[in-house]
């Protein structure tokens, strides 16, 4: 059967029955990135069946007409601080150091369990409404086993696929990770296996002690066998002493993930390639808030894995079409702009399009160790799955470069379908099945609070933080021009 697009759009909309994408460009982002025009993509369970041409497909399959749009694999977004989305937009026009002393300093300490689910529900609907069908919860504000509790159920709670990344910017690493409440916790809600909600250890180490206390945080990772995920190479906070302590003391693996991973030296790039770690890029946040120049090309130069994401909702979305629009521009930039410095013209671009839709979806899995699981189009593999297609756009045709499509034409606006797990999360560009309005209760009651907490000036103050003075240069040609027609003596 097909689904007309004037249904309303049902909580489960294949009923458990297979589920057939047809006649669609299909990006797999399998080993050899194979580009299937016309093609049909088959899901059974939470599984991908078969992608090709023209697919034999069970009666009961449920089809949806892929005409005119772009298949590709569920976006996956390593680092997410999800329970900011609450404060969306407001710090907008921060720095990074007006970002740690609002959050850090101030008022992260405000924030309740209930706030922290609000955010996290928000976002987490926010993800698979965007296409990103895995989501890192970079969570740094577990200052109590009830707020993680609360992290953990907002996550549960929508269709998505979820690593909870627990941490708690409130207390040292060596001091939470020892309580006795959290590994009862990770106990309690992660023994089970479960791929759709996994879980890590979100810390970082600046340079403050030698004597390294984060070795004890690394030690219970270690026992839990689960890995760690570091704010790295983030200018004058987080710096090559971190990742010499890291590395010296064993602590650096193929799971480990660096985000940010910019102002770094040529030493530290060298010590996360030979453990195999990644790097995670938040191209929006590198260079707005300023933790150092989105480093894609030392990445590249030092064969270090990729991944891309989206860091906070205090300034951006969860839209991983920015993040690559943002990644692939600032190589290119800085790529000019470097030539230019040396009389010189680029006429080859080295990144392309093609790379920076590897990063947004395979990148995130291998970096996660989902690789086996999710990332690519693959028979065998859980049917994680985007359809780009918006037939009332005159964005949307011709479509003669996929991957360049995907990166510089297309938005979420033309994200139609969603499919994490096998199961239709949205479908004609509408979340199924998924509570919108409770989302916007509680984020309002959170707002309600927060602003009562700060009061309104702190409230006015935190959003608009002052602005430096701009200097206008004296200009000649004004002095002459006016002098000519003898407007000013
Ligand atoms: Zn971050």
């Amino acid at each position: 059967m097909t689904v007309p697009s004037d249904l309303a759009v049902p909580s489960n909309l294949t009923g458990g029955r297979p589920l057939v994408f047809r006649n669609a460009t299909v990006l797999t982002i399998d080993d050899a990135h194979h580009v299937e025009h016309g093609a049909d993509l088959l899901t059974t369970g939470d599984r991908i069946a078969a992608v090709g041409r023209n697919l034999q497909v069970p009666q009961d399959a449920v089809e949806i007409d892929g005409t005119g749009g772009i298949l590709m694999p569920g976006m996956i977004d390593t680092h997410r601080h999800m329970w900011q989305t609450a404060i969306r937009g407001y710090g907008a026009d921060w720095t990074l150091t007006q970002y740690f002393v609002w959050n850090y300093l101030q008022w992260g300490k405000s924030f309740r369990p209930q706030d922290i689910y609000a955010g996290n529900l928000l976002s987490a609907l926010e993800a698979i409404d965007a296409g990103v069908t895995t989501t890192v919860d970079w969570s740094h504000n577990l200052q109590t086993i009830d707020h993680a509790e609360a992290a953990a159920d907002a996550l549960a709670e929508v269709p998505g696929r979820f690593v909870l990344a627990y941490g708690n910017i409130q207390a040292a690493p060596w001091e939470w990770s020892a309580a006795p409440g959290f590994r009862d916790f990770v106990a309690r809600r992660f023994g089970g296996g479960d791929d759709m909600l996994g879980f890590q250890m979100a810390f970082d180490v600046p340079p403050a002690s030698p004597d390294f206390p984060e070795k004890a945080a690394f030690e219970v990772a270690r026992e839990l066998n689960v890995p760690v995920t570091t704010h790295a190479g983030v200018w004058k906070v987080t710096t090559d002493e971190g990742i010499r302590l890291m590395h010296e003391h064993g602590y650096m693996n193929e799971r480990t993930i660096y985000v940010h991973a910019a102002s770094l030296s040529a030493d530290s790039y060298h010590r996360i390639a030979a453990t195999g770690g990644s790097a995670s890029l938040s191209t929006e946040s590198e260079q707005s808030a300023g933790q150092g120049y989105p480093p894609t090309w030392k990445l590249r130069e030092h064969g270090i894995g990729v991944s891309l994401s989206m860091d906070t909702s205090a300034w951006w979305s969860a839209d991983l079409f920015s993040a690559m629009r943002a990644t692939l521009s600032a190589d290119r930039a800085r790529e000019h702009l470097e030539a230019h410095a040396r009389d010189e013209t680029v006429t080859h671009h080295k990144l392309r399009a093609e790379q920076v839709v590897d990063w947004a979806t395979r990148g995130g899995a291998r970096a996660l160790g989902l690789d086996s699981l999710t990332g690519s189009l693959e028979p065998g593999k859980k049917a994680d799955i985007v359809l780009i297609k918006n037939d009332a756009s005159p964005v949307m045709f011709p479509l003669l470069n996929p991957y360049g499509h995907v990166v510089f034409q297309a938005q979420r606006g033309d994200v139609h379908t969603v499919v994490v797990n096998g199961r239709v999360v949205k479908h004609d560009h509408r979340l199924t099945g998924s509570d919108l309005a409770k989302a916007r209760q509680v984020v309002g009651e959170t707002v309600e609070y927060l602003k009562g907490e700060l009061g309104p000036q702190a409230w006015h103050d935190g959003m608009h933080p002052e602005i430096p003075e701009t200097r206008v240069l004296d200009n000649p040609y004004t002095y002459t021009y006016t002098q000519e027609r003898g407007a000013v003596p």
